[in-house]
């Protein structure tokens, strides 16, 4: 579409398909009739809640950006709807055993987010995963419901048993999952100490494997799991101590985020076979666990690329129990209960994170002057001439030439050779030869590979309210890509090409990277910045992983954290708010003290009015001032 068709002629509808809310929203997210984003609860068929209306909301109870939203309908619902999609398949095919979910809770750790899970998930009996002992004690204070499934993982001490065998003592549904052979030995001490007769689960290394990110933990070569050799071993061991009839769960995890249902497929397949048997060495057994792994489809793609999945929630449960049927039914063996520790697909949709762009970098097209000064040096005039004869049959030439020029004045300046005025004007030149590539390249049939990657290099400079370190650890880390879009605005076309910048002074700090249905793109559509008014970004599908894998890089803190609650007729409370962490709280973590702070600012500030250089009530406003930054959010605040 020309640019200036699509200034006119922008609808909602074009927001909708540019930035594929509907791909990637899973019905939780769409765009009304204002333009701006709204939340839909309770999927497609409800009530909308707009986000500028929240933002509005937000303001008015004096919560600056950046603000983490959590949405606690969105997290119910996706509980419910894996407990459900395998209630149908279960039924469906006429499976025998039962569907135990649990959530691992590495995943998000935050105390509200694990006891909102907890409490939409009690009609299911959803438990928990835990993979230390500090999991463990968070996870005991919030399971109720001695039915659900508390799974202990990681690599165990004594003291990890002790926590988990009086846990079992107090009723709860405790399953040990063995994940190195030394463990057995401290588990049956242990245990025939206490007196209590442990749950025991193996996991077993596979050696199927799965393409992607976060898959290192499955394979034959994989940090966790017993081996076939151990998990012969372990078997002898306990039939030795007459405790083969402890011996109830097998458990592998493939990694996170699989993005190929085959991978998933051939997984399960193996590790019934396992299950087969152990089942077969005489041990009861009757739970399978899967792990996690079930993905989530960041890019809305639907395809099996790393930041997406081929299969829908309904596909996955729909595999899962009819491979561990056929293959059981085959070998007269009963149907075990089936557990998955979901992570990601379980809380990523239910936060997102709001911030507000402050200020934007925008390289401008300045008038060339038709004739150079006259001490312009040879370069600098060779420079404009590639300027003047630019056309659309030598792009790639002129291309070549205007970095060999620009290049060339750039090492001038630093020999002393060129002025600084002259240097500007060849930058300017420079630009404007760049900015013409990248209008004429697009009436090209084939664009050079140099020039595609131009508009990337023209784009501009957004910078946002937030920390790529503390909020979106993994788009740093891993480069994940996150669904990312202005949340209002969504009538105007967006006519800049813009690349994220944090507020870090870090230059890995910034987001270049975004979800394309045709893959990955290198700039983001954004709206130009208007005067005096706020510029809104969100970034969805971050309730999995980034929160308690986020730094304090250059000490911004954690962010102000809010929840939503909305009823059935699209009326909602803010029902649970976090102050984001002030200076002070952040300078303590690295071990500061600001009261000791202060007091030193406070002798230096005394010794200056000694000098004469400020007054007493000059002190008293500078110390003021030292006291409130201590107290401020880390975040830009306006
Ligand atoms: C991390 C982890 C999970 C969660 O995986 P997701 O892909 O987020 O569902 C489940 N089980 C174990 C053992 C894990 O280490």
């Amino acid at each position: 579409m020309a640019r200036t068709q699509a200034l006119h002629n922008w609808t909602i509808e074009d927001s909708i398909e540019l930035y594929g809310i509907r791909n990637w929203g899973l019905g939780f997210f769409d765009i009304n009739a204002n333009g701006d984003v709204v939340i839909c609860p309770n999927g497609k068929n409800g009530p909308q809640i707009s986000m500028m209306d929240i933002i509005a909301g937000l303001n008015e109870r004096g919560y600056t950006m950046p603000v983490l939203l959590r949405i606690e309908n969105i997290l119910a619902s996706r509980i419910t709807a894996i407990h459900e999609s395998f209630r149908k398949a279960i039924k469906t095919l006429g499976y025998q055993g039962e569907y135990r979910g649990v959530f691992p809770v590495k995943v998000n750790q935050q105390q509200e987010v694990v006891e909102n899970i907890v409490q939409a998930g009690r009609p299911y009996h959803h438990g928990l995963e835990v993979g230390s002992k500090g999991e463990l004690l968070a996870a005991l204070s919030l399971i109720r419901d001695q039915e659900a499934c508390l799974i202990l993982n990681g690599y165990k001490d004594e003291e990890f048993f002790n926590l988990g065998l009086q846990a079992q003592r107090l009723g709860f549904n405790v399953f040990f999952v063995l994940e190195m052979p030394g463990e057995l030995e401290v588990l049956l001490t242990r245990a025939k100490s206490i007196g209590v007769r442990p749950n025991i689960g193996l996991r077993s290394k596979l050696s199927a494997k799965a393409s992607g990110h976060w898959t290192d933990s499955g394979g034959e070569r994989s940090t966790f799991g017993l081996s076939i050799g151990e998990i012969v071993n372990v078997v002898d061991t306990l039939k030795e101590h007459h405790m083969l009839d402890c011996l109830r769960l097998l458990h592998y995890h493939l990694g996170s985020q699989i993005s190929n249902i085959r991978d998933i497929r051939t997984g399960v397949m193996e590790g019934v076979r396992m299950y087969q048997g152990l089942v077969q060495e005489g041990a009861p057994m009757g739970y399978l666990n899967l792990g996690g792994g079930l993905a989530v489809d960041y890019d809305g793609s639907h395809t099996s690329f790393s930041m997406s999945r081929n299969y829908t929630l309904d596909e996955y449960c729909t595999d899962v129990v009819e491979a561990i049927m056929t293959i059981l039914d085959e070998q007269k063996i009963p149907h075990p209960h089936i557990i998955t520790e979901s992570g990601r697909a379980t809380v990523a949709y239910f936060s997102l994170l709001l911030f507000n762009i402050l200020d934007s970098s925008v390289i401008e097209e300045r008038p060339i002057p038709e004739k150079l000064p006259d001490d312009a040096p040879e370069a600098l005039r060779n420079l404009h001439e590639v300027h003047s004869h630019l056309s659309l049959r030598n792009l790639q030439e002129c291309y070549n030439d205007a970095i060999y020029y620009r290049d060339e004045i750039r090492k001038l300046f630093s020999t002393g050779q060129v002025t600084l005025r002259m240097r500007n004007l060849g930058e300017d030149i420079f630009w404007a030869i760049i900015m013409r590539i990248a209008r004429e390249k697009t009436h090209l049939k084939n664009i050079p590979r140099d020039l595609e990657d131009i508009d990337a290099s023209l784009a501009d400079i957004y910078y946002g309210n937030f920390s790529v370190f503390q909020s979106l650890p993994d788009v740093w880390a891993i480069d994940q890509l996150l669904p990312l879009m202005p949340v209002h605005r969504l009538k105007e076309f967006p006519s800049r090409q813009a690349i994220i910048s944090d507020i870090t002074c870090d230059s890995d700090g910034r987001i270049d990277h975004f979800i394309d249905p045709q893959g990955m793109k290198m700039t983001l559509d954004l709206h130009p910045l208007k005067k005096g008014e706020e510029y809104y970004l969100g970034v969805f599908l971050v309730g999995a992983y980034q929160e308690t894998l986020g730094d304090l890089h250059n000490l911004m803190g954690d962010t102000n954290v809010v929840s939503i609650r909305a009823d059935a007729d699209g009326s909602y409370e803010y029902v649970r708010e976090t102050r984001g962490d002030t200076v002070a709280d952040i300078l303590t973590y690295v071990e500061y003290e600001p009261h000791r702070i202060l007091e030193d600012l406070r002798t230096t500030a005394e010794l200056a009015v000694r000098h004469g250089r400020i007054s007493p009530s000059d002190r008293y406003a500078i110390l003021q001032a030292f006291e409130d930054g201590l107290r401020g959010y880390t975040y830009f605040e306006r």
